[in-house]
């Protein structure tokens, strides 16, 4: 077993209470790593470094092309040690090592795309019509951000807040999820190897509501950037209101994919699969609701389950393997237990829905890929996120009924449509109430495009240039070019 250590202010420390958090590699139901159990005193120890850190003259004084040019350094880190930092995280959450391994090679462009913007960022000289006055505006970084994440995806959505942040010039404190905080450990050494100053880049291990929660209430924390599921993302919200931070969050969905009757079966059948059985189901883009034209059902739901039955499930370490396991024991319970539910409220279990004891598999937390038909958009498994490969599947008649079964529901993170018909494309791009639709296409994420979600699948976006603004505050000056104040008594 191997012991991990925080990192703040540049230091590897345990945790102040000496306490640790076990890791279990999904796959062999083992303990392999330990992680400091984080608490109060280490949260705020790590802010203080971050505050710090935004007074040193390493890092404040630095110009933004400098900050840039070590933003593309661990670009060119991370590259290196690519390999390596995808088996922590397999090991750790037990997700494929091929999706692992490519997220962490494409992972160098958002620190090179914001390297590449941390010099871009331009006031404005305001033509005012406040005559004698030179105005201008200039942006200037919030000071200490927390991000808090989960465990599906460490370093590529803390990457979605860190790359932007760090190009906007502030500090940062990580709070990785206590499933899966290992590659994010090793991950921020990169930051110092490049030669960022200690303490720009700290690591809190550690549960939310300990070390967690006292980061979200740290006064001299400017904002909290959030990926997580809706109760942690509400919590998070509530208790930053009171020392009033600024507050992106990043949260589930229950995503529709909509099959259309002109749709090309063949290929949305891929699509279903990528939005609900690849990274099975642990995604929040994740396509959970099937809508497939009537016309259409069964002649889909018979190709959907003859490629399922095909499917690889196996070791997520073997590049082969198409269907791991389940990342906690608690969510392997969850997964089972929304089986129950669906079948109790009437619908029909097509596929799967029992736990898999395949060879190699016996020992991991792995469930048979799950396809539920003659589902309706009231039952729980239509309206709850079950963050596992779980397919509920919802016959519509028109475009008008898949539109409103589409957005009726509280979240609006993603949404697909599989159609040939251009037109219809374009209604229902306007219709669906989503942060992200795909046509003809599912689980396509880009640096460079907005991601986040409508409803209450969140608040904000992250990647893209816009956003950099989301770690930035607005600075407006006016130089009084005129030797006379006039009427000190009122507004000018
Ligand atoms: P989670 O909400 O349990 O935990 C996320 C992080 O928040 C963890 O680091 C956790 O320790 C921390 N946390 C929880 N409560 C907290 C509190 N009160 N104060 C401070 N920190 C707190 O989520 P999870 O189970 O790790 O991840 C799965 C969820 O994440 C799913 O709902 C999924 O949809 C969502 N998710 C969203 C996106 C997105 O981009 N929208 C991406 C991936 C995952």
């Amino acid at each position: 077993m191997i012991d991990f250590k925080m990192l703040i202010g540049g230091d590897e420390r345990i945790a102040a209470g000496e306490g640790w958090i076990d890791s279990v590699n999904p796959f062999t139901g083992k303990v392999w790593a330990r992680v400091p159990r984080g608490q109060e005193r280490d949260a705020i120890a790590a802010v203080e470094a971050a505050a710090a850190a935004m007074e040193n003259p390493a890092w404040a004084n630095i110009t933004a092309s400098q900050r840039g040019a070590l933003l593309r350094k661990v670009g060119d880190l991370i590259l290196d040690n690519a390999e390596r930092l995808a088996d922590l995280e397999v090991q750790d959450n037990g997700k494929l090592k091929a999706e692992m391994l490519g997220q962490l090679r494409y992972l160098p462009q958002h620190y090179y795309y914001y390297g590449g913007l941390a010099d871009k960022i331009e006031g404005a000289v305001i033509p005012s019509d406040k005559a004698g006055m030179f105005t201008h505006t200039v942006y200037e970084p919030l000071g200490v951000v927390v991000a808090i994440t989960p465990w599906n995806s460490p370093l590529l959505l803390t990457t979605w807040k860190l790359a932007p942040a760090l190009a906007a010039g502030n500090a940062v404190v990580i709070k990785p999820s206590e499933h899966a905080s290992v590659s994010m450990i090793e991950f921020a050494k990169l930051f110092l190897a490049a030669g960022f100053p200690p303490g720009v880049v700290n690591v809190v291990t550690g549960y939310g509501n300990e070390c967690g929660a006292a980061l979200v209430e740290h006064p001299k924390v400017a904002k909290i950037a959030f990926t997580g599921g809706d109760a942690g993302g509400k919590a998070v919200y509530q208790a930053a209101a009171k020392t009033l931070k600024h507050v992106t969050l990043e949260l589930g969905g229950k995503s529709p994919n909509i099959v259309c009757e002109d749709a090309d079966i063949s290929q949305a059948v891929k699509g279903a699969v990528s939005g609900i059985f690849a990274a099975t189901g642990q995604t929040c883009m994740a396509g959970s609701r099937l809508l497939v034209h009537e016309a259409r059902h069964d002649e889909f739901v018979a190709a959907l389950r003859a490629f399922v039955a095909n499917a690889k499930m196996g070791d997520p370490m073997a590049l082969d393997t198409q269907i791991g396991p389940v990342a906690t024991l608690p969510q392997y319970e969850k997964v089972l237990d929304y089986v129950a539910i669906a079948t109790a409220e009437g619908a029909t279990l097509a596929h799967g829905g029992k736990p898999y004891r395949g060879s190699g598999c016996e020992n991991g937390w792995f469930v048979e890929p799950t396809i539920l038909t003659d589902v309706t958009n009231s039952m729980r498994v239509a309206r709850e996120e079950i963050f596992g490969p779980v397919l509920s599947i919802i016959r519509f008649k028109d475009d008008d009924e898949a539109i409103a079964i589409a957005n009726d529901t509280p979240y609006g993170l993603a949404a697909g449509v599989w159609t040939n018909d251009l037109t219809r494309a374009f209604r229902y791009t306007k219709a669906l109430k989503a942060g992200t639709v795909w046509v003809n296409a599912y689980r396509v994420v880009s640096y460079a495009v907005p991601f986040g979600g409508f409803k209450q699948s969140g608040i904000g976006r992250e990647n893209g240039q816009e956003m950099i603004k989301e770690y930035l505050q607005t600075k407006s000056v006016y130089i009084n070019l005129e030797k006379d104040v006039p009427n000190p008594f009122v507004l000018r």
